[in-house]
């Protein structure tokens, strides 16, 4: 088990114990983060012209699944290398949430968390565990990369069939006052990507769950 860089650790704590009614942003920080990794490969197709990769076969998509009430969120974007996925997950250092929260402790987190891009570290407001398979493109290699929150985060090497990132959410269980089970609702998802990511240039496809 690896540890999180002190940083990276209060954000995160920030965000596992937050009681932050707009935890739902989690699914924009993410689809943000598909659309930039997909942002960067698509240049350098531009650029390099011999990827062999057009704007039309980049996509995000979301995939509920309730029977294991996990959420999974992939594109097939620049992905990340081993030592990528150690770097950009690992190390949070540049955070703006975390800044401001030093020069404003007075400041209710739900505030700073509201005011700011959280990242990838969102995701650990609903979920209890978050996996990360990535495979950079042009790679042979891909890596997976696991947390449950504070205690730290493993990496080892996966199977993964093309280039991109799959992030998979283990949701938190349900309780009375908190209801996690909605982020598997077709509907709900659909309304949160209208809601948050319909500036997304690139086509984000859901999986409905047959059932
Ligand atoms: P930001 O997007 O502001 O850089 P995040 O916390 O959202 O910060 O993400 C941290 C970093 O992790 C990103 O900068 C990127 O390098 C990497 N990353 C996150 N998600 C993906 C993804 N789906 N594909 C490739 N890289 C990713
Ligand atoms: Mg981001």
């Amino acid at each position: 088990m690896k540890q999180f860089k002190a940083e990276s650790k209060r954000l995160l704590d920030l965000m596992i114990n937050s009681i932050y009614t707009h935890r739902e942003i989690f699914l924009r920080e993410l689809i943000s983060n598909a659309s930039d990794a997909i942002d960067k490969l698509y240049y350098r197709t531009l650029s390099d012209g011999d990827t062999g990769l057009n704007r039309d076969d980049f996509c995000i998509n979301i995939l509920p699944d309730k029977e294991n009430r996990t959420l999974t969120i992939s594109d097939n974007g620049c992905g990340m290398t081993k030592e990528e996925l150690e770097n950009n997950l690992g190390t949070i250092a540049k955070s703006g949430s975390l800044n401001f929260k030093k020069e404003n402790e007075q400041k209710e987190d739900i505030e700073i968390i509201g005011q700011f891009g959280v990242g990838f570290y969102s995701a650990f407001m609903v979920s209890e565990k978050v996996t990360v398979l990535s495979k950079a493109f042009g790679s042979e290699e891909a890596s997976k990369w696991e947390s449950t929150g504070t205690a730290g985060y493993t990496i080892e090497p996966c199977e993964k069939e093309s280039h991109g990132t799959t992030i998979i959410l283990k949701l938190k269980p349900d309780t009375e006052d908190n209801h996690y089970d909605e982020f598997l609702e077709t509907y709900t998802l659909q309304n949160l990507v209208k809601k948050y990511s319909d500036y997304i240039r690139y086509p984000i496809k859901m999986d409905v769950e047959k059932s």
